[in-house]
């Protein structure tokens, strides 16, 4: 399986190697542009509609962990 998740929008980036599926982010995010990964030992949140994102750090600032970083530049 080589394909991976996107882990950033345009105005957010994504460390899920420092997620520990509180799901605040998710649950935050009036957008719907984050969604759970949920399979036995392999949880964490991902991006599932970057396009929806606007960059209102909500999700940055929810999650404790600081696996979600605002970019400083944005890049596509
Ligand atoms: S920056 Fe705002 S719109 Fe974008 S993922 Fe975070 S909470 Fe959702
Ligand atoms: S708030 Fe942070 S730790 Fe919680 S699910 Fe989102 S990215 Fe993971």
């Amino acid at each position: 399986m080589r394909q991976h998740h996107r882990k950033s929008s345009k105005y957010i980036e994504l460390n899920t190697h420092l997620c520990q599926a509180c799901w605040k982010c998710v649950e935050i995010c009036s957008d719907q542009v984050l969604g759970k990964v949920e399979v036995l030992w392999h949880r964490h949140a991902r991006i599932i509609n970057a396009d929806a994102c606007r960059g209102c750090k909500k999700c940055v600032g929810v999650c404790e962990n600081g696996a979600i970083v605002y970019k400083s530049v944005s890049q596509d």
